[in-house]
């Protein structure tokens, strides 16, 4: 008998993408990338070189004099066409997301959508450009504001969100007018170039939209470029006051959307079973790889030990396995290191005081970079896993006796991204969103993620710089004002004046 051994699949190689065509890396640096299902490297990504950003700015510079002349009808046209492409190929990209992050398809399918809203909201640019006209501000003197694009911007994105979070950049940035450099995550780097390829058949003009792969040596060559005028980061809060504090030392604008420890509270008087299933969903989804994930509950007086086996009694009913399985609804963590770092928060949390009633250390499918499920009670400040942003499967509960201590467990954290409450009592919901520090406040919504005709973003470590991400205030960032003055007189009452300008 013959016994015939399998090849190993090629790997895939990911290229940058500039000037409107993939150029392979030449620095001879790249990563691996995982299907993190399998376990099993399915791809190597380019790392650019200081010399090969460079070349991608100088493509967006130079397509910048012309895109910024293009009518906002024709960028609005063109957004539609993205916005058409991008609905009717979302499974396509939404396969590309689950083979290379993890996350089950429907989610994928979901983060897709999400991204897409935005895009729509840029498809009525010409309003959201519209400006201010005062006239007669003297006699026969007009003022008028107008917005204007910044020139070259770049984004730098985290892994946890491969399409939309780009998409929160660069639609906006490129609506505006602007040109546009991209350095995705390289832990699944295929969305970035699958979207360069989509804008392109859209019709975008070459140089417009630029994809550079690699780590911190492409990062410290975006923040350094003088050419690029403004920076939007997403990822962890180190990072991000890294790159807000380089990129405004050289000069740029900047937006830098850091980590999270998103805390739900939960009242007496809510329903548990709709608490429970919202913590489940929103600790769980996505494996908990999500910025908007809720880590932390909160929960108030007796709402603590029903709300606790609610919770418990969820757990083995969601459904793990790799997300081209429709039946699954949580897939494996991005890699083998940060699975592992996870669950480490499992093993240390008894020594720490802390009581682990779902352990979802064992029984993980396959040989993918899986963690089940876990649930933790008793977790208080000055615990690692209530200090960490883990992002994972790992929900912790902490149990307080009245409002006023679950807000300040809330108002401490030195996080402020997303936070919500559990309640049937309007007047203390109302109470709360007043009272919390956090961004972005959900009532009897886990996951408050904006619409896009709403800015998204968090305060304290969850944000460095003062503008929020798409939305109205995604507008403002990627745009700069000016104000004219005009007056049209009869030369012939001209005169020479030396006085400062007068109005009355
Ligand atoms: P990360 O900070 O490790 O990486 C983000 C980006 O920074 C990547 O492009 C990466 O290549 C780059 N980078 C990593 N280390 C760097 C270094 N030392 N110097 C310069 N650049 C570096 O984040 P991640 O692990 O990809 O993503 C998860 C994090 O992102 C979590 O903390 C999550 O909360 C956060 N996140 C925040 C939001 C938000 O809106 N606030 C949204 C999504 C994710």
């Amino acid at each position: 008998m013959t016994e015939t051994i399998e090849a190993p699949a090629a790997l895939r190689q990911i290229n940058h993408w500039i000037g409107g065509r993939s150029v392979a890396g030449e620095s001879g640096r790249t990563g691996p990338v995982y299907n993190p299902a399998t376990g099993r490297q399915a791809g190597e990504v380019d790392f650019a070189s200081v010399e090969e950003v460079d070349r991608a700015v100088q493509a967006a510079k130079a397509a910048f004099p012309a895109w910024r002349a293009v009518s906002l009808a024709k960028r609005a046209e063109l957004f539609f066409r993205i916005r058409e492409l991008v609905h009717d190929r979302r499974e396509e990209v939404a396969r590309i997301l689950t083979q290379e992050h993890g996350k089950v398809l429907s989610d994928a399918v979901g983060e897709v959508t999400r991204g897409l809203e935005v895009v729509e909201f840029c498809c009525g640019l010409p309003s959201l450009l519209k400006s201010e006209y005062s006239e007669q501000v003297s006699t026969g003197i007009d003022v008028y504001s107008i917005r204007q694009p910044l020139g070259v911007v770049a984004g730098i994105t985290p892994f946890n969100f491969p399409a939309m979070v780009p998409m929160w950049m660069w639609a906006p940035a490129i609506a505006c007018g602007n040109t546009f450099v991209l350095k995705p995550s390289e832990k699944d780097p295929s969305a970035s170039i699958w979207t360069a390829e989509l804008l392109k058949e859209a019709g975008l003009p070459d140089g417009v939209f630029n994809v550079v792969h690699g780590d911190k040596v492409a990062v410290d060559a975006v923040l350094e470029h003088p050419d690029i005028a403004a920076v939007s980061f997403v990822g962890s809060t180190p990072i991000a006051r890294y790159v807000y504090e380089t990129a405004t030392s050289k000069g740029k604008r900047c937006q830098a959307l850091g980590g999270a420890k998103n805390h739900m509270i939960v009242l007496p008087d809510a329903d548990i079973d709709m608490a429970a299933d919202a913590a489940v969903s929103a600790a769980y989804g996505s494996a908990g790889e999500r910025c908007m994930a809720i880590s932390q509950v909160v929960a108030v007086g007796h709402a603590h030990g029903p709300l606790v086996e609610a919770i418990k009694e969820r757990i083995p009913k969601v459904k793990v396995g790799d997300g081209l399985d429709p039946s699954s609804e949580m897939g494996p963590l991005i890699t083998e290191a940060h699975r592992d770092k996870v669950a480490s928060y499992v093993e240390s949390a008894p020594a720490e005081g802390a009581t682990v009633l779902v352990d979802g250390r064992e029984g993980a499918p396959g040989e993918g970079f899986f963690l089940l499920p876990s649930l933790i009670d008793d977790v208080k400040p000055g615990m690692k896993a209530y200090d960490d942003e883990i992002f994972g499967p790992v929900l912790g509960v902490a149990h307080v006796e009245t409002y006023d201590e679950a807000v300040k467990l809330v108002n401490q954290s030195p996080y402020g991204n997303g936070t919500a409450i559990f309640t049937r009592d309007g007047g203390v919901a109302r109470q709360f969103q007043f009272d919390v520090q956090a961004g972005m406040v959900g009532v009897n919504v886990p996951i408050p993620v904006p619409v896009a005709y709403y800015s998204f973003g968090g305060w304290k470590g969850s944000l460095f710089g003062d503008r929020h991400i798409y939305g109205p205030e995604g507008i403002d960032f990627y745009t700069r004002g000016k104000v004219v003055t005009s007056r049209w007189p009869d030369p012939a009452t001209s005169k020479v004046d030396l006085g400062f300008p007068q109005t009355r």
